[in-house]
């Protein structure tokens, strides 16, 4: 008999599926995709289930509008994943679903390769590319990026270049558009470029000799240094797999998409290799996504979203960074994108390497069990000396502009030696705030618990948190004294200073506010390389991934606040940033130097960071956290509430807490803390509360969570206040 009701989970914030008809010439798989009526809206849901009884009124069910797929979107063993996923991160399963989706589906386009918007020169075109342009710089921009070949309509708008000049060339006859669909492609018979290999030092040797006995899952930490040629065993892991016939998935954080990571794995394999990122437009992702479900492409390399994109025959996932805070998604579905690949491998009975300079506790925990094989690679790979570490006591020392009188000799001595230095301020802006001389008002935001970031550049303070801004403050709000101050050092005061101090040298500043047009970061990267400049300027987003052979200098200005913030895993984050920045030195075959300023010279984090290096710092602060019983040794969930009413969230909040004390699993191997206010209380005009939930073994919080969650939605407060689960939480503010 054929079902004659589907179940089809929703894009909704509720927990559950919704039953609908299946007309009689429906013929719907689990799996596939259809357009239901949902009140007044048409919604696109996921098939969950089929059936011929339903729990409620057949006779008001309405009927399933169209059916979009007549196969599943996701092979047997993913499609499982993602139910799995959606209840062990206590997301609805409506959302995970659409959570994973590239968007082109989401919104009912068929699941099949879509035609890209091309541009190219006409003939007419190249001959007036020989006679110049005059004043037209629009149009002169166009025509010199099509003359090494056509490009995409996406990659000349990433160029910045004006949708009003192509029309005009399009008039003019020099250029023209066509939508093509790429043709699927073959594997090569030679799979790599044998000239890019390395010889395998004896540690990575090992490592891939290691890996490639594997067979089914297993997961390995690779925790090599910087520099050690983590990525030369990633690409020869991966050569062994492609020779298998099989794909890899290559995640990388966010910050390490970077041309150069792509560039290297373009160089070394002949196969198409498919990039999935934030920057890509529907037609790509989804054409991406598509390339690789069908086997077409041999290497996927993508960010937390690439996770998710079914393969035709996967081999092997690669987590590079693992330790990287970018991997957890911060809203809707939020999952850990490496703990989830660390399932995923397992579902698919393939092997999954994380790997790190810097582990995270938890995975380094993991490999002290024997619960994953742990590979270390100890030495920088191609002769690349380990830096030399010190600290600078600033206590009582004059700082201008946030440098010290020690470090600026320190500068000029490598300076002088022609080398590049890199200065690392994790902040933004001018100044992180503007106080009142006479009354010590200090200007803050009214949306916020914060207070404003003066920018000078543009003349504007502004508020990182969320995002407001308003002109300059001449006037004290509280005194009416014009003798207004700034508060603090950013990287816009210290290049401006740098200026002046080294007029001879030029100065760099890399940050978020300088790079936020497309391709800027890699130009400027460009520029760094080729030593036009010699004095960097970096906040968090220089840390990662780059080679800068010729800096010899790497200084921290300012890390005080990390060693007594609130939040636990604060420290654990500055030992990543220092080792990670002090991998940026000293790549090449001249030894670098770290140098970190800080008040507190003494303290055990950074004597044994400095002296001894990441992996003692690690046993020290995993000593902390068995203390203080805190993650690894135990799991947490962080359930946040945001409101109008400060009553309101904690009043939902203290209802959550009664709800889980109260259920028989919960026992004295659980605690809960709060409600109380988040550290950051008000952010966007919201307040802002939490809760946090601690249990000594998972499976117990997640079966509490689990059967507790139906109650907590029914709770009066749930739907005045707008709230959220978050486990394994990252963030904490
Ligand atoms: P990591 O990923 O650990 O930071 P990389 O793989 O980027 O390190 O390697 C750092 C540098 O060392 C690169 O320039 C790489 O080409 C080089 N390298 C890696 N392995 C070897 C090797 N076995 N012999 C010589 N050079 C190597
Ligand atoms: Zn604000
Ligand atoms: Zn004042």
């Amino acid at each position: 008999m054929r079902p004659t009701i589907a179940k089809v989970a929703l894009p909704v914030p509720l927990d559950r599926e919704f039953e609908y008809l299946i007309p009689g010439h429906l013929f719907p798989v689990i799996g596939a995709r259809v357009w239901v009526p949902f009140g007044p809206k048409k919604l696109l849901g996921i098939v969950t289930g089929l059936s011929h009884q339903s729990e409620y009124d057949v006779n008001k069910l309405k009927p399933l509008t169209t059916l979009l797929d007549h196969e599943p979107l996701w092979p047997d063993t993913l499609y499982k994943l993602i139910l799995w996923g959606s209840q062990f991160y206590q997301a609805p399963i409506g959302e995970t679903f659409n959570n994973v989706m590239p968007g082109a589906l989401r919104k009912g386009k068929p699941a099949c390769k879509q035609a890209i918007r091309w541009w190219q020169l006409t003939d007419s075109g190249k001959n007036q590319l020989m006679q110049g342009f005059g004043r037209a710089i629009q149009q002169a921009k166009i025509m010199h990026a099509l003359e090494a070949g056509p490009l995409t309509h996406q990659q000349l708008l990433e160029l910045d270049v004006s949708p009003s000049a192509l029309k005009t060339l399009t008039e003019k006859g020099w250029i023209v558009d066509k939508e093509q669909i790429n043709t699927p492609q073959e594997w090569p018979s030679q799979l790599v470029d044998e000239s890019d290999k390395r010889q395998l030092n004896h540690e990575q040797m090992l490592a891939v000799v290691t890996l490639n006995h594997v067979e089914g899952y297993e997961c390995a930490l690779l925790d090599g240094v910087t520099g050690s040629g983590k990525t030369e065993v990633y690409l020869q892991l991966i050569e062994a797999v492609l020779e298998k016939g099989k794909q890899a998935l290559v995640l990388v954080p966010e910050i390490g998409l970077t041309p150069q990571t792509i560039n290297r794995f373009k160089r070394r394999f002949k196969v198409n290799v498919t990039t999935i990122h934030s920057g890509l437009n529907e037609t790509e992702r989804l054409n991406a996504w598509l390339e690789t479900k069908s086997g077409e492409c041999g290497i996927l390399i993508g960010t937390r979203s690439a996770l998710m994109t079914p393969f035709a025959d996967l081999g092997i996932i690669i987590v590079d960074e693992e330790h990287d805070t970018s991997y957890k998604q911060q809203d809707s579905w939020r999952y850990h994108a490496r703990d989830m690949a660390i399932l995923r491998a397992h579902h698919e009975q393939v092997p999954v390497v994380l790997g790190s300079a810097t582990p995270s506790l938890e995975t380094l925990a993991n490999a002290q069990s024997g619960k994953y094989l742990h590979l270390e690679l100890t030495h920088r790979a191609g002769g690349a000396q380990p830096t030399r570490n010190f600290a600078i006591d600033v206590k009582g020392l004059h700082l201008e502009s946030g440098l010290s009188a020690p470090l600026l000799a320190k500068m000029r001595q490598h300076l002088e030696q022609g080398n590049q230095v890199l200065l690392f301020l994790n902040r933004r802006g001018f100044s992180p705030a503007m106080m009142c001389h006479e009354c010590g008002w200090i200007a803050d935001c009214i949306r916020c618990d914060a207070y404003y970031t003066y920018h000078k550049g543009s003349g504007e303070m502004r508020c990182h948190h969320c995002g407001s801004q308003r002109p300059v403050i001449h006037q004290c709000q509280n005194c009416g004294s014009t003798q207004l101050v700034t508060v603090g050092v950013g990287t816009e005061q210290l290049e401006a200073h740098l200026q002046t101090l080294f007029p001879e040298y030029k100065t760099l500043r890399i940050d978020r506010d300088n790079t936020r047009k497309k391709g800027s970061l890699d130009s400027a990267l460009e520029a760094v390389r080729k030593q036009e400049y010699q004095i960097l300027i970096g906040t968090q987003m220089l840390a990662k991934g780059h080679h800068f052979p010729n800096v010899t200098l790497v200084a921290l200005l300012d890390v005080d606040s990390s060693l007594y913030s609130s939040d636990f895993r604060a420290s654990e984050k500055l030992a990543q940033l220092f080792i990670q920045v002090a991998g940026r030195a000293g790549r090449a075959s001249k030894p670098g130097q770290v140098i970190l300023q800080t008040h507190h010279p003494e303290h055990s984090l950074l004597q044994a960071l400095i002296h001894k290096g990441y992996a003692e710092f690690a046993s020290t602060a995993m000593q902390e956290r068995k203390l203080a019983q805190l993650p690894p040794y135990t799991s947490l969930t962080l359930f946040r509430a945001e409101s109008n009413s400060f009553a309101l969230c904690e009043e939902f909040l203290r209802q959550v807490r009664s709800t889980l004390e109260a259920h028989p699993l919960f026992d004295n191997s659980c605690w809960v803390m709060g409600p109380s206010p988040a550290p950051m209380a008000k952010r966007a005009g919201k307040s802002r509360w939490q809760l946090i939930l601690q249990c000594q073994l998972r499976s117990t919080m997640q079966r509490l969570l689990s059967s507790s969650k139906a109650a907590i939605e029914l709770l009066p407060n749930a739907k005045k206040v707008r709230w959220s689960i978050d486990v394994d939480p990252q963030d904490l503010s």
